[in-house]
């Protein structure tokens, strides 16, 4: 079984353990670079971007991650994960780092206060049935680049339309929480990319 790594030094880290681990794959966590060497796919959890952001810096992660990620590494970001794993923010904190990796913008915090936290069900690309979907304060994906699949949008209300999720190469985000609620669907297309099978790719 591949070793996929949850990055841990903040948010919701034991949701995204407990799933994988119900996948059968072997689920670490991530603090220091010798744990990330023996990862073959990492998890960049929910949380809170800014504070995560930090906290990579000072555990000296970001260059480690960053050239993972040149080589190939399949990563997969949920929410502030999202954030982290976009090449551009906006509403970002001033000086907000972020790994990259996807050719996205995103908003932080983009659904605004009426709907800060919501729920809903979510046609997902490579799914046969919609996922359960929980938002929470959630960026949406402001643009994307030519490279960029989209693999959900929000289907109805004031949001309609807004990209929240995407997949370029090996690397995958969410705007949602698939690692909350029991449902681990989203996390075994991840987990194809990590043991290289390519579900997702449009071209076959
Ligand atoms: N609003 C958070 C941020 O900007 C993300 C929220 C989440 O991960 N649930 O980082």
């Amino acid at each position: 079984a591949p070793t996929v790594g949850v990055l841990a030094v903040q948010g919701d880290v034991r949701e995204h353990l407990r799933t994988l681990e119900s996948l059968g794959v072997r689920a670490t966590t991530v603090r220091r670079t010798s744990e990330l060497d023996a990862c073959d796919g990492l998890v960049v959890p929910g949380g809170e971007s800014t504070t995560m952001a930090k906290l990579v810096r000072t555990f000296d992660l970001f260059e480690p991650i960053r050239q993972r990620i040149k080589a190939g590494l399949p990563v997969f970001g949920t929410c502030a994960g999202m954030i982290m794993l976009a090449d551009r923010i906006e509403d970002g904190a001033a000086g907000q780092e972020t790994l990259g990796g996807l050719d996205i913008t995103v908003r932080r915090n983009a659904f605004g206060r009426q709907v800060d936290s919501f729920e809903g069900d979510l046609v997902v690309a490579g799914l046969d049935a919609p996922v359960h979907a929980v938002f929470i304060r959630a960026p949406w994906v402001e643009s994307v680049g030519p490279d960029v699949d989209v693999l959900a949008r929000v289907e109805d209300g004031p949001a309609a339309g807004r990209i929240v999720a995407v997949r370029q190469g090996s690397l995958m985000a969410t705007s949602f929480h698939p690692e909350v609620g029991g449902d681990a669907r989203v996390h075994r297309l991840f987990v194809d990319l990590v043991e290289g099978r390519d579900e997702l790719d449009p071209r076959g």
